[in-house]
């Protein structure tokens, strides 16, 4: 007997749309977009218009959800309430003293200010908890990004708003650029902390960050005064930001930028925030992964090209060679012109020979052999206490080594257990290991996992910070 479909004819398939659960609180979107919109009228009406354009783009952001914006939400809100509140005994003072009506007036404000600090509790409470729902996993440290951006920027916006862009374009718009700058930070920071996207990300934003710089540079170059932060050009190599010190007798900003980087992230400039570096990193990556996730996870092949100089003393050598060459233009009272000359031929003639070669052996080759600046980062990143280490899980299968691009991983160093000198802390062999082999470290503890928490947030922070602030 011929055997019976039982099955029954299916519907044809259709895309549902998500439903919304029944327990997502409707009233938490709408009263925190309507003290926020109400409070950009209110900054619009005084002629703040920074921070009416905050308000606005805060109301709109808050649409995705992600957690970390929860506390945030939380703290603004009861400093608008607070503004609220003071707006009304301004008003109540000014019409006593007038002797005008006043009480209306103030039950408003006050009404709107009540409003305000209740949307405040319900973000607080549960109802907040479930609407920013979204994107738990790094929140905090998300929030700290965020934070850190604020603490960076608010008193350029505050006491030296000319050095923001936007301040320049649109007077008063200052605080529009922090909140972007913050926004993007914590952004940033969630992709950081991903780590499938890590690698990507951080070479993407990395990029982002050269290509703005660059783009301002060739802007300045043009004429247009507006995209030079300082209304001073110079020469955007840092190879030669040491010898540039030297030929001058004095530190510079830029020296200074660097060593307050170095201590806060050890080596990481080098991986995460010079506009040169990144275009290094981008050919190396192109040869040795092609962006295959694949080809990562391998162990290295037999018989793969290898750079066989050994990169520190190349390194001593190039920084020997170019404080030598600018104490000897600075003893000689060379002109600048001619300092300025051996800047851009070590930078703009030399990096395109490097990216050649990064991209012929995988390797950062500009970074790992030529550029003095490097060396320093590498050394002087130390004081910084931030280290890459293996871990007891290790398997020492050697697939990290494939990753590196700066020459800090053969076997010999995982088995003794640490990168070499030329580490600059990318954690691409820490995301890449299967084994959780390899680990962040400050001062040799993972503080639970917290040590690589602080260093994400922290890449993330300056690496906004540069981007919205660093012009040449
Ligand atoms: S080695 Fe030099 S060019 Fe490379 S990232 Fe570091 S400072 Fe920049
Ligand atoms: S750290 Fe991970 S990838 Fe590297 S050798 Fe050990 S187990 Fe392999
Ligand atoms: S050892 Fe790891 S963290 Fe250090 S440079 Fe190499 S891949 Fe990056």
């Amino acid at each position: 007997m011929p055997e019976q479909s039982t099955s029954q004819p299916q519907p044809a398939l259709s895309v549902q749309p998500t439903p919304v659960p029944s327990n997502t609180p409707v009233a938490v979107p709408l009263l925190l977009v309507a003290s926020l919109l109400l409070f950009a009228a209110h900054c619009y009406r005084a002629g703040h218009i920074g921070l009416a354009a905050c308000s606005v783009v805060w109301s709109a952001a808050v649409q995705l959800r992600s957690a970390w914006m929860r506390p945030v939400s939380f703290f603004a809100l009861l400093g608008i309430a607070a503004e609220w509140f003071a707006t009304c005994n301004e008003f109540m003072q000014i019409r006593m003293f007038t002797g005008e009506p006043w009480l209306r007036l103030v039950l408003i404000l006050c009404a709107v200010a009540a409003l305000t600090l209740g949307t405040a509790l319900l973000i607080g409470l549960g109802p907040g908890k479930t609407w920013f729902g979204k994107r738990e996993k790094h929140a905090n440290r998300q929030c700290m990004a965020f934070a850190l951006v604020l603490l960076c920027m608010l008193p350029v916006c505050l006491k030296i708003p000319h050095m923001l862009l936007a301040e320049r374009l649109v007077p008063g718009t200052g605080p529009l650029q922090t909140l972007l700058a913050a926004l993007w930070a914590a952004l940033v920071c969630g992709w950081l902390s991903n780590r499938a996207l890590t690698h990507k990300r951080r070479l993407l934003v990395w990029r982002l960050f050269s290509a703005v710089f660059f783009g301002q540079f060739a802007l300045a170059c043009l004429g247009f005064d507006l995209f030079a932060m300082t209304g001073t050009l110079h020469i955007p190599v840092p190879g030669v930001v040491v010898a540039g010190a030297v030929y001058r007798g004095e530190p510079g900003f830029m020296l200074l930028l660097f060593a307050a980087t170095i201590l806060l992230l050890g080596p990481a400039w080098c991986s995460h925030l010079c506009y040169f570096g990144s275009w290094d990193a981008a050919a190396a990556d192109a040869r040795a992964f092609g962006h295959s996730a694949r080809k990562r996870s391998q162990a290295p092949r037999k018989g793969q090209k290898s750079l066989l100089l050994h990169p520190v003393y190349f390194r001593l050598g190039m920084l020997g060679l170019a404080t030598g060459c600018a104490l000897a233009l600075k003893l000689s009272g060379a002109p600048l012109s001619l300092a300025m000359g051996c800047a851009i031929l070590l930078g703009l003639l030399l990096l395109p020979c490097a990216l050649f070669w990064s991209r012929r052996y995988g390797q950062a080759c500009y970074c790992t052999l030529l550029c003095p600046l490097g060396l320093v980062a590498c050394l002087a990143g130390r004081l910084a206490l931030w280290r890459v280490r293996r871990t007891q899980d290790c398997t020492q299968c050697g697939a990290c080594i494939r990753v590196c691009r700066y020459k800090a991983l053969d076997m010999d160093r995982i088995r003794s257990g640490a990168p070499g000198l030329s580490c600059v802390l990318c954690r691409d062999c820490i995301n890449a290991c299967p084994h959780q082999g390899m680990e962040l470290v400050w001062a040799k503890r993972r503080w639970h996992g917290h040590a690589e928490g602080l260093f994400v947030s922290l890449a993330s922070a300056l690496h906004a910070c540069f981007l919205f602030l660093a012009m040449v």
